[in-house]
């Protein structure tokens, strides 16, 4: 299959979430079992400045209102594309500071749409498949059958738009209709109109052949009228085109058996580097080498710093949750105001917080091997990467049962010691506290715990499952086109 994947950002390239991860994942798997997979990105600073990249010499200018803008073509082992065009890609972050969006993100990504449309004539590859996500890369479909309905290049290629957060729409006032392209016949609540203004991402829900999310639970969670935000009406009127595939993670980043960022390797056969990992951890974020430490839960979050991610029940939960000895190491960045509330919750428990504000990899990894316990409360979660990786680093989750947590974490039954982690239901830190007290109980049974762990580094959350779901979904995707 000619396999054509557009996103504003990719492993290893550009990052900010778990799209990156998907998208960098997807392509590389699909890549190794035989098809034929372009990956297409902005040219960010952060691409220019890491990577040696190919100038292929070509040019590709597109109108956006009344300006013709100019890209030209760059790529990394001739499948990973990149358009650079320095006034709008060249810039410190993808989509904005923590001050807000960049004002002229939409002009940004019906550039970078419009490019990857005209990109695949000037290469000559025409794809069965241009997998978009998110609203970032929205409009492509909506083009496909709008400006390009009669485009013969076209003709046999179906639209697949992955959803991986319905929080994030691409909303823009009406007069960037102009900009777009279109007439204004379809700025009415059929078309791309959403509460009066223009909505990247719908323009994708109604336009693309099929529609994706990334878990099971959040394809069913997103028709509902509580977490569709404004978008379940008109995802009910297309319910049979909706897909929802769990997102593996990639084996060769995350594998406690040959991390480079970690201070000792282990496996579930001999987990002793485990113990290492979370005493360096300590010292590091703690500066303390005592041995005593250890023997208290240490508790690790990793993510972007938005109210989705539920750090209001962390900052509530704080004076129960560490009161017993218990140690917490923040890692995120995000909103302006909750790095601030983190800041004042760690200058009230600086000798058990460790609050590191900013995005590191290498940090990243050494929470995942090196705490007991990963948190995730979130408000929704459509899949969510972290338990995933954290389980395949013996780190036991404690989530909140929504989204893809509840299609990856078996709440544990501490009786019949069945379970991979341990789940909360209300949004609440009363229930929270409730499921973090469960979790300690369970620590303090180094049988329990132990038997906890193998089972839960020995889980499958690799790529190969969710590779072969999207291929079957590639396929009805291209027998709907054909209908
Ligand atoms: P989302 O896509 O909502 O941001 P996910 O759980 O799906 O959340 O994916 C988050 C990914 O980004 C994980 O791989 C996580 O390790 C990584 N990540 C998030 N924030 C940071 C950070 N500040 N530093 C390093 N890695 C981060």
């Amino acid at each position: 299959m000619n396999i054509l994947i557009s996103a504003s950002e990719a492993v290893p390239f550009a990052k900010t979430g778990g799209l990156a991860d998907v998208a960098g994942a997807l392509y590389k798997e699909l890549s190794n079992i035989g098809h034929k997979v372009y990956i297409i990105l902005p040219l960010y600073k952060i691409i220019k400045q890491k990577f040696n990249l190919r100038d292929s010499d070509l040019e590709i200018k597109v109108d956006v209102g009344k300006r013709n803008l100019k890209g030209r073509l760059f790529s990394y082992n001739d499948t990973c594309l990149f358009i650079e065009c320095d006034e709008l890609f060249d810039r410190d972050e993808l989509y904005g500071t923590s001050q807000g969006d960049y004002e002229d993100n939409s002009t940004r990504f019906i550039f970078f749409s419009k490019c990857i449309i005209e990109v695949c004539k000037k290469i000559g590859f025409q794809p069965d498949i241009i997998h978009c996500n998110d609203w970032q890369t929205g409009l492509i479909p909506f083009y496909l059958k709008t400006i390009y309905k009669n485009d013969l290049f076209f003709k046999k290629t179906a639209t697949v738009l992955t959803i991986h957060n319905i929080g994030y729409q691409g909303l823009f006032p009406p007069s960037d209709m102009l900009m777009i392209g279109v007439g204004w016949e379809y700025f009415n609540p059929d078309g791309i109109e959403f509460y009066g203004k223009i909505n990247f991402l719908k323009a994708g829900i109604i336009s693309a052949d099929i529609i994706n999310t990334v878990s099971r639970t959040y394809a069913e969670e997103i028709l509902r009228e509580e977490s569709g935000f404004g978008l379940d009406g008109i995802l009910r009127t297309r319910k049979e085109r909706i897909f929802g595939i769990i997102n593996g993670i990639d084996y060769d980043e995350w594998n406690p058996t040959k991390d480079n960022f970690l201070p000792a390797k282990y496996s579930y056969k001999d987990i002793r580097g485990k113990l290492v990992c979370k005493r360096e951890l300590i010292k590091k974020c703690f500066g303390n080498n005592s041995k005593d430490l250890e023997k208290y839960p240490l508790l690790g979050i990793v993510g972007r710093l938005s109210s989705q991610k539920g750090m209001d029940l962390v900052i509530k939960s704080a004076p129960q949750m560490l009161s017993s000895g218990a140690r917490l190491i923040i890692l995120g960045k995000g909103d302006e105001y909750i790095h601030q509330d983190l800041r004042e919750i760690q200058k009230k428990f600086p000798d058990n917080i460790y609050l590191y504000i900013g995005f590191n990899d290498q940090l990243a990894h050494n929470i995942y091997a090196g705490v007991d316990f990963f948190l995730m409360p979130s408000k929704y979660e459509p899949c969510g990467l972290g338990q995933m990786i954290a389980m395949r680093y013996g780190t036991i989750p404690i989530a909140r049962a929504t989204g893809g947590l509840v299609d990856t974490i078996d709440d544990y039954e501490p009786i019949f010691c069945h379970g991979t982690g341990f789940l909360f239901y209300d949004y609440s830190h009363y229930a929270f506290l409730s499921a973090i007290k469960t979790a300690f109980c369970v620590f303090n049974d180094s049988r329990k715990i132990e038997m906890l762990i193998l089972e839960i580094m020995k889980k499958d959350f690799s790529w190969k499952n969710s590779a072969q779901q999207y291929l079957e979904m590639y396929k009805r995707a291209l027998v709907i086109k054909e209908s």
